[in-house]
Protein backbone atom coordinates (compact mmCIF):
# COMPACT_ATOMS: atom_id res chain seq x y z
CA UNK A 1 0.00 0.00 0.00
CA UNK A 2 2.14 2.65 1.07
CA UNK A 3 4.92 1.91 -1.92
CA UNK A 4 1.93 2.60 -4.48
CA UNK A 5 0.82 5.51 -2.66
CA UNK A 6 1.88 8.98 -3.97
CA UNK A 7 1.03 10.65 -0.65
CA UNK A 8 0.82 9.12 2.24
CA UNK A 9 0.34 10.88 6.08
CA UNK A 10 0.87 9.33 9.17
CA UNK A 11 -1.79 10.04 12.03
CA UNK A 12 -0.07 9.39 15.77
CA UNK A 13 -1.78 9.18 18.90
CA UNK A 14 -0.41 8.14 22.65
CA UNK A 15 0.22 5.04 21.98
CA UNK A 16 3.27 5.99 20.00
CA UNK A 17 4.79 7.30 23.23
CA UNK A 18 4.04 4.54 25.53
CA UNK A 19 7.34 2.68 24.63
CA UNK A 20 8.57 5.36 25.29
CA UNK A 21 7.87 5.57 29.08
CA UNK A 22 5.18 8.15 28.76
CA UNK A 23 1.65 7.46 30.27
CA UNK A 24 -1.67 8.19 28.37
CA UNK A 25 -2.80 11.24 29.85
CA UNK A 26 -6.22 10.53 29.82
CA UNK A 27 -5.53 7.05 32.07
CA UNK A 28 -5.57 7.29 35.76
CA UNK A 29 -2.12 8.92 36.98
CA UNK A 30 -0.33 7.76 40.02
CA UNK A 31 1.24 9.29 43.25
CA UNK A 32 0.12 12.27 44.06
CA UNK A 33 -2.47 13.03 41.27
CA UNK A 34 -4.09 9.74 41.36
CA UNK A 35 -7.42 11.36 42.22
CA UNK A 36 -7.17 13.86 40.14
CA UNK A 37 -9.35 14.27 36.61
CA UNK A 38 -6.99 15.78 34.15
CA UNK A 39 -9.69 17.15 32.57
CA UNK A 40 -10.41 19.31 35.66
CA UNK A 41 -6.93 20.53 36.54
CA UNK A 42 -5.46 21.20 32.93
CA UNK A 43 -8.91 22.87 31.88
CA UNK A 44 -8.48 26.93 30.67
CA UNK A 45 -10.58 27.46 33.37
CA UNK A 46 -8.41 26.13 36.24
CA UNK A 47 -5.35 27.83 34.68
CA UNK A 48 -7.53 31.39 34.83
CA UNK A 49 -8.58 30.44 38.11
CA UNK A 50 -5.49 28.64 40.08
CA UNK A 51 -2.75 29.34 38.34
CA UNK A 52 -0.79 27.58 41.33
CA UNK A 53 -2.68 24.01 41.26
CA UNK A 54 -2.84 24.00 37.30
CA UNK A 55 1.49 24.62 37.69
CA UNK A 56 1.36 22.14 40.58
CA UNK A 57 0.02 19.64 37.79
CA UNK A 58 1.77 20.94 34.68
CA UNK A 59 4.99 20.48 36.44
CA UNK A 60 4.37 16.99 37.46
CA UNK A 61 3.93 16.44 33.87
CA UNK A 62 6.81 18.11 32.50
CA UNK A 63 8.69 16.12 34.73
CA UNK A 64 7.42 12.80 33.46
CA UNK A 65 8.50 13.87 30.15
CA UNK A 66 11.75 14.93 31.35
CA UNK A 67 14.55 13.09 29.49
CA UNK A 68 12.00 10.88 27.48
CA UNK A 69 13.52 10.14 24.06
CA UNK A 70 12.18 9.07 21.01
CA UNK A 71 10.92 5.04 20.31
CA UNK A 72 12.02 2.81 17.09
CA UNK A 73 8.10 3.96 15.94
CA UNK A 74 9.17 7.44 15.75
CA UNK A 75 12.44 6.91 14.13
CA UNK A 76 10.68 4.84 11.59
CA UNK A 77 8.39 6.99 10.72
CA UNK A 78 10.65 10.00 11.27
CA UNK A 79 13.03 7.60 8.08
CA UNK A 80 9.70 6.95 6.23
CA UNK A 81 10.06 10.55 5.80
CA UNK A 82 13.37 11.16 4.70
CA UNK A 83 13.22 8.31 1.91
CA UNK A 84 9.97 10.01 0.63
CA UNK A 85 7.31 7.38 1.57
CA UNK A 86 5.68 9.67 4.44
CA UNK A 87 4.79 12.95 3.66
CA UNK A 88 4.40 14.48 6.87
CA UNK A 89 3.27 13.60 10.58
CA UNK A 90 0.05 14.77 11.99
CA UNK A 91 0.12 14.35 15.95
CA UNK A 92 -1.81 14.58 19.30
CA UNK A 93 1.38 14.44 21.34
CA UNK A 94 2.64 17.07 23.09
CA UNK A 95 5.53 15.78 23.91
CA UNK A 96 8.05 17.16 20.87
CA UNK A 97 9.58 13.21 20.50
CA UNK A 98 8.69 13.11 17.09
CA UNK A 99 10.61 16.20 16.34
CA UNK A 100 13.64 14.38 18.65
CA UNK A 101 13.14 11.50 16.36
CA UNK A 102 13.91 13.55 13.19
CA UNK A 103 10.47 14.21 11.70
CA UNK A 104 10.79 17.45 9.66
CA UNK A 105 7.08 18.16 8.64
CA UNK A 106 5.12 17.85 11.78
CA UNK A 107 1.80 19.30 12.67
CA UNK A 108 1.32 18.83 16.55
CA UNK A 109 -2.90 19.39 16.39
CA UNK A 110 -2.80 19.66 20.42
CA UNK A 111 -0.04 22.25 19.93
CA UNK A 112 3.73 21.19 22.10
CA UNK A 113 5.14 21.62 25.78
CA UNK A 114 8.44 22.86 23.37
CA UNK A 115 7.23 26.78 24.58
CA UNK A 116 5.01 28.25 27.00
CA UNK A 117 3.44 31.72 26.47
CA UNK A 118 2.01 34.93 28.37
CA UNK A 119 -1.26 35.35 27.06
CA UNK A 120 -0.77 38.95 28.29
CA UNK A 121 1.83 40.80 26.57
CA UNK A 122 2.41 37.42 24.04
CA UNK A 123 6.01 36.97 24.99
CA UNK A 124 6.77 33.13 24.59
CA UNK A 125 9.82 30.94 26.69
CA UNK A 126 11.25 28.20 25.66
CA UNK A 127 10.81 24.85 28.14
CA UNK A 128 13.67 24.89 30.13
CA UNK A 129 13.51 28.53 30.68
CA UNK A 130 9.77 27.49 31.88
CA UNK A 131 11.40 25.10 34.15
CA UNK A 132 13.92 27.73 35.60
CA UNK A 133 10.50 30.26 36.62
CA UNK A 134 8.54 27.45 37.79
CA UNK A 135 11.17 26.49 40.11
CA UNK A 136 12.05 29.85 41.28
CA UNK A 137 8.62 31.29 41.92
CA UNK A 138 7.66 31.12 45.45
CA UNK A 139 4.39 29.92 44.40
CA UNK A 140 5.41 27.50 42.02
CA UNK A 141 4.00 29.13 39.02
CA UNK A 142 6.28 29.91 36.07
CA UNK A 143 5.72 33.66 35.04
CA UNK A 144 6.61 36.07 32.64
CA UNK A 145 8.51 39.32 32.62
CA UNK A 146 5.64 40.71 33.09
CA UNK A 147 4.69 39.37 35.96
CA UNK A 148 1.48 37.23 34.39
CA UNK A 149 1.05 33.83 34.94
CA UNK A 150 2.39 31.83 31.71
CA UNK A 151 0.66 29.45 29.99
CA UNK A 152 2.02 25.90 28.09
CA UNK A 153 1.50 26.32 24.43
CA UNK A 154 -0.33 23.31 24.84
CA UNK A 155 -4.25 22.86 23.98
CA UNK A 156 -6.12 22.76 27.70
CA UNK A 157 -9.14 21.43 27.79
CA UNK A 158 -11.97 23.98 26.82
CA UNK A 159 -9.29 25.59 24.55
CA UNK A 160 -10.10 26.05 20.58
CA UNK A 161 -7.58 23.98 18.70
CA UNK A 162 -4.78 25.45 16.62
CA UNK A 163 -6.89 26.81 13.50
CA UNK A 164 -3.75 27.09 11.14
CA UNK A 165 -2.92 23.18 12.53
CA UNK A 166 -6.43 21.87 11.93
CA UNK A 167 -6.67 22.88 8.40
CA UNK A 168 -2.99 22.09 7.36
CA UNK A 169 -3.97 18.37 8.98
CA UNK A 170 -7.10 18.62 6.87
CA UNK A 171 -5.65 19.30 3.50
CA UNK A 172 -2.94 16.65 4.23
CA UNK A 173 -5.74 14.42 4.90
CA UNK A 174 -7.79 15.59 1.82
CA UNK A 175 -4.80 14.68 -0.71
CA UNK A 176 -3.16 11.28 1.38
CA UNK A 177 -3.91 8.06 -0.67
CA UNK A 178 -3.22 6.35 2.93
CA UNK A 179 -3.56 7.91 6.37
CA UNK A 180 -1.22 5.58 8.13
CA UNK A 181 -2.65 6.00 12.02
CA UNK A 182 -0.42 5.17 14.80
CA UNK A 183 -1.10 4.47 18.57
CA UNK A 184 -4.29 6.27 18.23
CA UNK A 185 -8.13 4.79 19.58
CA UNK A 186 -9.21 7.27 16.49
CA UNK A 187 -12.22 8.68 18.88
CA UNK A 188 -11.31 12.04 19.59
CA UNK A 189 -11.50 15.07 17.25
CA UNK A 190 -10.01 15.99 15.39
CA UNK A 191 -7.91 13.02 14.35
CA UNK A 192 -11.46 11.43 14.15
CA UNK A 193 -12.90 13.54 12.02
CA UNK A 194 -9.64 13.57 9.46
CA UNK A 195 -9.60 9.83 9.01
CA UNK A 196 -13.24 10.96 7.21
CA UNK A 197 -11.93 13.69 5.22
CA UNK A 198 -9.29 11.00 3.89
CA UNK A 199 -12.05 8.51 3.45
CA UNK A 200 -14.69 10.81 1.62
CA UNK A 201 -11.60 11.73 -0.86
CA UNK A 202 -11.30 8.14 -2.06
CA UNK A 203 -8.20 7.52 0.34
CA UNK A 204 -7.44 4.32 2.52
CA UNK A 205 -7.11 4.15 6.08
CA UNK A 206 -4.27 1.66 7.87
CA UNK A 207 -3.83 1.46 10.82
CA UNK A 208 -1.53 0.04 13.85
CA UNK A 209 -3.29 0.28 17.21
CA UNK A 210 -3.77 -2.00 20.07
CA UNK A 211 -7.13 -2.14 21.23
CA UNK A 212 -10.44 -1.13 18.98
CA UNK A 213 -11.34 2.01 16.85
CA UNK A 214 -14.47 2.99 15.57
CA UNK A 215 -12.78 2.71 12.24
CA UNK A 216 -11.64 -0.99 12.06
CA UNK A 217 -14.23 -1.92 9.54
CA UNK A 218 -13.68 0.59 6.82
CA UNK A 219 -9.64 0.34 7.13
CA UNK A 220 -7.80 -1.37 4.75
CA UNK A 221 -5.48 -2.79 7.41
CA UNK A 222 -5.22 -3.31 11.03
CA UNK A 223 -1.92 -3.87 12.52
CA UNK A 224 -2.62 -4.67 16.27
CA UNK A 225 0.83 -5.89 17.57
CA UNK A 226 3.57 -3.79 19.29
CA UNK A 227 4.37 -0.44 17.87
CA UNK A 228 7.40 -0.67 17.58
CA UNK A 229 7.67 -3.99 16.17
CA UNK A 230 4.80 -3.58 13.61
CA UNK A 231 6.35 -0.14 11.86
CA UNK A 232 9.90 -1.45 12.25
CA UNK A 233 8.60 -4.43 9.80
CA UNK A 234 6.57 -1.71 8.30
CA UNK A 235 9.89 0.22 7.25
CA UNK A 236 11.70 -3.38 6.50
CA UNK A 237 8.94 -3.66 3.68
CA UNK A 238 8.37 -0.68 1.85
CA UNK A 239 12.72 -0.89 1.41
CA UNK A 240 12.93 2.42 2.47
CA UNK A 241 15.73 2.14 5.10
CA UNK A 242 19.23 2.87 4.16
CA UNK A 243 17.99 4.01 0.77
ZN1 LIG B 1 3.81 38.92 29.64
Amino acid sequence: MLRGAGSVVALTGAGISVPSGIPDFRTPQTGLWENVNPMEVAHIDAWRRDPQRFWAFYGHRFHVLEGKEPNGAHAALAELERCGVVDAVVTQNIDVLHRKAGTRRLIEVHGTIETSSCLACGARYPLADVRERLEADAAGVPRCDCARPLKPDVVLFGEMLPEAAIAEATRLAAFADVLLCVGSSLEVWPVAGLVDVTLDAGGAVAIVTQGPTPYDDVAAVKLTGDVVSELEAVLAATGAAGS
